[in-house]
């Protein structure tokens, strides 16, 4: 007879699941130690763990919750639609966290009502988390951390953490199977463009690209760093794609629903031409991070591109954008023009 916590786990590998591990919700502590650390080696990432820290206490919200139910998805499977590679973060593109048409996203609601069904009361938030995911993982034995912040298990770090608070007391541990970081290795910080990643486990969260060019994208017109982001549109891979650890993980062997009609309306030009409507309706609700308003910071971050990219033409396309009706398009048309001599 399995015990409640076997029934999980063996539900979970059945839905395809790579990992699934359970523990007690004091296992996460530590999580907010972390945190105070992270500030106190870069100060000015405190305004930005401080939106982390419901993570930390997940009681305050879920004063029931006895347990944590974490599992891996691995993404690598996926065909990367050229159009896109390299300018869209693959964790982006092959989002299974809200895409309903994805078999992963099916399996995340199956898992739930499976729980359910169990008897648990259960709660997870799809998009934004329950608890600290990587640190949960770690404690659980999904896998590990390595010095690019990422969690690895045997798919590299190609991989969305899924969790889910349960109103149970249960242990079960996954068995850690990844190596630790070659010694001496510093790809994944020497290669970081805006030298967001500074040290093993240590980056400034406000100058990654994957920040600038999604939700924190703000200001790219006064952002220096902005001349490094190189082929990046929205989001970056680069401290991944380069790690020794993620060689052969990347499978491409599926096509993912829906992702190569779309990526075609995703080139530069296109996303400079987008409309709202278009916007709103069919790249927003996988995009999300950044609003339904905020077609704008797109149109931003590619003409950021285009400068970093500059061909010829680009040209038409950015002395376009000058007449924009969006103040901060303007701003950075400008910007770019007087840059480049336009
Ligand atoms: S995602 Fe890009 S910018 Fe951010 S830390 Fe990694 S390499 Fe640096
Ligand atoms: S690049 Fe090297 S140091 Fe960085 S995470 Fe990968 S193995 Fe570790």
């Amino acid at each position: 007879m399995n015990t409640i916590e076997q029934m999980i786990q063996k539900k979970a590998y059945e839905l395809g699941y790579e990992k699934c591990g359970i523990i007690p919700i004091n296992k996460l502590s530590g999580y907010k130690e972390k945190l105070e650390e992270r500030i106190k080696k870069v100060p000015e990432s405190a305004q930005f763990y401080q939106t982390q820290q419901r993570l930390a206490n997940p009681l305050e919200e879920y004063p029931w919750a006895k347990s944590v139910v974490v599992m891996t998805v691995p993404y690598g499977k996926y065909k990367i639609p050229e159009v896109v590679k390299d300018h869209v973060a693959k964790a982006y593109l092959f989002d299974v966290r809200i895409d309903a048409n994805t078999e992963e996203y099916q399996h995340n609601r199956a898992m739930e009502k499976y729980m359910q069904d169990l008897g648990l009361q259960v709660v997870t938030n799809q998009k934004f988390g329950v608890v600290g995911m990587r640190w949960a993982a770690l404690q659980a034995g999904l896998g590990i951390i390595r010095r690019n912040n990422f969690l690895y298990t045997q798919s590299g770090s190609w991989v969305h953490i899924e969790a889910w608070l349960i109103d149970r007391e249960i242990e079960l541990k996954e068995t850690m199977d990844v190596p630790q970081c070659p010694k001496g290795c510093n790809r994944c910080m020497s290669a970081c463009p805006t030298k967001s990643l500074s040290a093993p486990y240590t980056m400034t969260p406000t100058a990654c690209i994957s920040f600038l060019t999604t939700f924190g994208g703000r200001n790219l017109p006064q952002q220096p760093l902005s001349k490094n982001f190189g082929n990046c549109i929205y989001g970056c891979d680069i401290c991944q794609d380069v790690c020794p650890m993620n060689k052969g993980k990347w499978k491409e062997v599926e096509e993912f629903p829906g992702l190569a009609e779309l990526s075609s309306e995703l080139t530069p030009e296109n996303i400079l031409n987008m409309d709202e409507d278009f916007y709103r309706e069919k790249v927003q609700p996988k995009f999300f991070y950044l609003s339904p308003e905020e077609l704008w910071k797109w149109k931003i971050d590619v003409l950021c591109y285009m400068r970093n990219n500059y061909k010829e033409s680009y040209k038409t396309y950015i002395i376009n954008s000058s007449n924009n009706e969006n103040e901060k398009i303007r701003e950075m048309a400008d910007f770019i023009r007087k840059e480049l001599n336009l």
